[in-house]
């Protein structure tokens, strides 16, 4: 007998009573089950999430090795670049020299030494022996990175010491125009004037040997709140994206085994100074074809 509120309950609503607790053990059991269910895939899930995780970490780490193993093999290569354009620079003027002064010797021999001969061949050999010095100057200038003796300097007269020593070369260079653009008389800048010099030199001649068709060079220097910029643009072939961060790289260059200065030494020598003086440098483009700027920045005296 079921008894609700004290009353006897009848046949008919004994059934829908015993009908009610067995469809709620079975919604209570469905659900049990549903939560049990949640849990295993929820823990499954988790699992997977670290999976992942752990084998994205992996991955990345493999990116950065070979990144780096990339880059190391980059600079190997530039390293095998500039010991073929060393032995190709330096040899062809040591040959020279040698049959130069192999003919020379033997002439001497046979007492057969004429002025004639001697006024031709002795120019070969000061010419050789010159351009295997600019090569290994270039190189040691590379190596010693001198500290700079800073002294305060009046930016402008800088800037016209650096366009005194490039004027007879400036004057050579066919369709070349510099303009310089000078907005910065009274700046007074703490720097080692040769090797400030020497910056300008050094992009001022890149600027021409990238307009080898002609064109405008402009060399600019302002004064800013605590710096003075100093920025030389050209017309020329420009700097391909992907190279605007290797220029400063020793070794890199674009220039062809045996061309004139194609060491790839400059820009990293230039970069090296300019850090010695707590500036900075930075190379713009839009692309080839399309010219190049090299700002250099330098801190104000005080
Ligand atoms: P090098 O002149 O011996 O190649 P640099 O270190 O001076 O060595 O220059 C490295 C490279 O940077 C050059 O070969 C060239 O590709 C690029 N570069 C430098 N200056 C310029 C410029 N003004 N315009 C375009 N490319 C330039």
């Amino acid at each position: 007998m079921i008894f609700v509120a004290g009353r006897e309950l009848t046949l008919g609503s004994k059934g829908v009573l015993i009908s009610a607790v067995l469809l709620t053990g079975f919604v209570i059991g469905r659900q049990l089950v549903t939560l049990r269910e949640n849990t295993r895939l929820n823990a499954e899930l988790r699992a997977f999430s670290a999976e992942l995780e752990q084998r994205v970490s992996e991955r990345t780490a493999q990116l950065r090795q070979s990144q780096e193993a990339l880059s190391a093999s980059e600079r190997l290569a530039s390293v095998g670049t500039l010991a073929a354009g060393i032995v190709h620079e330096v040899n062809s003027p040591l040959g020279a020299i040698v049959s130069a002064s192999e003919t020379l010797e033997a002439q001497l021999k046979e007492e057969a030494l004429d002025y004639e001969t001697l006024k031709s061949i002795l120019p070969i050999i000061t010419r050789s022996a010159w351009h295997a010095s600019r090569i290994v100057q270039t190189l040691r200038g590379y190596s010693r990175r001198s500290q700079p003796t800073l002294h305060p300097e009046i930016l402008s007269s800088v800037v016209q010491d650096a366009l005194l020593l490039m004027d007879y070369q400036v004057r050579s260079w066919t369709n070349v125009k510099l303009i310089t653009e000078v907005d910065a008389d009274s700046a007074v800048v703490v720097c080692d004037r040769n090797q400030i010099v020497q910056v300008l030199i050094n992009l001022l001649t890149n600027a021409r040997d990238a307009m080898p068709g002609g064109g405008r060079i402009t060399l600019r220097a302002r004064q800013t709140e605590s710096s003075a910029v100093i920025e030389v643009a050209d017309q020329g072939m420009g700097i391909a994206p992907e190279n605007l961060e290797k220029i400063f790289d020793p070794f890199f260059t674009t220039k062809s085994i045996g061309e004139k200065s194609g060491l790839g030494l400059g820009l990293s020598i230039v970069s090296e100074i300019v850090r010695g003086h707590n500036g900075t440098i930075e190379a713009r483009s839009d692309g080839p074809g399309r010219g190049a700027t090299f700002a250099v920045t330098l801190p104000l005296a005080q």
